[in-house]
């Protein structure tokens, strides 16, 4: 089942059992249709959960749309405060919070409760990690960063929340007895440390919010992002023996509150269940669609396609080494020569052999450096894209932004060159045209 919708699709909706929604923009990482439809079948509920891709101006008419028969609503990034002049009621741990992630709609009033304030307490005691008195950090100052700063209030005075604005991290923590700080600046011994950024996820996979010199003394990490599994971030912590936890365990339990607010019976047992469940589906079934293939031969749209029918996130290998390298791509080559942008190339190759259930768009050249490959498929399926020459030929006439095209004539030599290379790599060949059908067989394929 599709369980992801555009606003749109959502209009037209009809609901046929117990609906509830996520909001939210981004929304095709989210694992919350996963892990509410997993709560479903162990609480013997016919449920249905969807996530809706809603932007901020489109909250108020998202609302509207499902408050007369939605039993419940989940918002994240970035509704969770933008929602709040439009409840009619509002809990006192989200009002404290000042930031709202679960709603209901009893007798037509719009509540709003903070279940992440929950989800992160539950998921520290899982973990056996007191708060009491502790010295914490945490990093960021959005959403989450309220919820985490919520949690650490409860126990301790000791807190200090950095990020790269200070403007902002100062008004975020005025009045709250916290101290500001710059990320960059940040230094001490803290007992734990909360990534509250979205540093390590979607764009921004390859970073960390922190550097190895700057955690090396903190006795515990906890990242708030889920999806990758292990970020750059707790990369880091491991690599000087310091013990962490994802968001998966807050993401959890903060779900399982949602639902028990919403009405619905909630089992101790619950958490460890949907845990495993959303682990395997993450690690083991959930392969990456790797798409190789010339410049021109559709890869972007492709994947942003198969993205959008699946909810699958997707990643833009040059796009990722643009942001990585704060320089365009026909910039580096220009500057600093191929084999360096080689090189890089091949350093988040690496990389994306960690990630899972993504679709991922390489740069053209990825193939020749064949020690790339097996990085591509060591979690991935690779589809080569190798629509008729003449197609790719009529896409890129005109484009003066790729670096290797700056004398037309080598495209087709260039062409016939690489061919050889992506058949070697590739686990099966897309011979279509049409971007809409091109993702359609791929998909066969995949779920095959
Ligand atoms: P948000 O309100 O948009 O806040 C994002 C924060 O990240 C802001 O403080 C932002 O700083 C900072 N940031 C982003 N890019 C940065 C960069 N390059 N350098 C430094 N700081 C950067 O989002 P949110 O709702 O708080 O969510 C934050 C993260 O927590 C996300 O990854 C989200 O997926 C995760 N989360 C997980 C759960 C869970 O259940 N596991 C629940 C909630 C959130 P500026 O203000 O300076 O832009």
């Amino acid at each position: 089942m599709n369980c992801f919708l555009t606003l749109d699709e959502l209009k037209q909706y009809q609901p046929k059992r117990d609906t509830y929604f996520v909001f939210g923009d981004p929304i095709g990482h989210s694992l919350s249709p996963q892990l509410h439809h997993s709560y479903f079948s162990l609480a013997h509920l016919d449920g249905d959960y969807l996530a809706v891709r809603v932007s901020q101006p489109e909250l108020q008419e998202a609302i509207d749309c499902v408050k007369g028969y939605a039993k419940g609503v989940n918002l994240t990034i970035p509704l969770k405060e933008a929602v709040i002049p439009i409840l009619d009621e509002i809990d006192e741990t989200a009002k404290a919070i000042g930031a709202v992630n679960t709603l209901t709609f009893a007798k037509g009033k719009v509540k709003g409760y903070n279940t992440d304030f929950y989800g992160i307490e539950l998921a520290l005691k899982a973990k056996g990690v007191d708060l009491t008195d502790a010295h914490i950090l945490i990093l960021g100052n959005g959403g989450a960063a309220k919820a985490f700063l919520a949690v650490s209030k409860k126990y301790t005075s000791h807190i200090t929340v950095a990020g790269r604005n200070m403007e902002k991290v100062a008004a975020f923590c005025k009045g709250t007895g916290s101290t500001p700080a710059l990320l960059s600046e940040v230094t001490g011994n803290f007992d734990v440390i909360f990534n509250a950024t979205s540093m390590g996820m979607g764009a921004q996979i390859s970073l960390s919010p922190l550097s190895v010199s700057q955690l090396q003394h903190a006795r515990f990490l906890f990242d708030a992002i889920y999806n990758p599994v292990c970020t750059n971030f707790l990369t880091l912590g491991k690599m000087g023996d310091i013990d962490g936890v994802n968001g998966l365990p807050m993401l959890i339990y903060q779900g399982l509150k949602a639902q028990e607010i919403w009405g619905n019976p909630v089992d101790d047992s619950y958490a460890d269940v949907i845990d495993s469940t959303l682990k395997s589906e993450f690690t083991n079934a959930k392969k990456n669609i790797v798409l190789i293939g010339y410049m021109g031969s559709g890869k972007t749209t492709i994947g942003k396609e198969i993205s959008r029918q699946t909810g699958m996130p997707f990643y833009d290998m040059d796009e990722l080494l643009e942001q990585l390298l704060g320089n365009k791509i026909s910039d580096v080559f220009e500057q600093k020569g191929e084999a360096f942008f080689r090189e890089k190339e091949s350093e988040l190759a690496k990389k994306i052999a960690h990630l899972h259930g993504c679709v991922i768009s390489t740069g053209g050249g990825i193939i020749k450096n064949k020690e790339n490959i097996p990085f591509l498929k060591e979690n991935g399926t690779v589809f080569f894209l190798n629509p008729p020459y003449a197609e790719i030929e009529k896409r890129l006439m005109g484009d003066s932004t790729r670096p290797l095209l700056k004398n037309p004539k080598n495209l087709k030599q260039l062409y016939e060159e690489r061919l050889s290379l992506y058949q070697a790599a590739a686990d099966f060949i897309i011979l279509k045209t049409d971007a809409k059908e091109s993702a359609g067989e791929i998909l066969e394929i995949f779920r095959a």
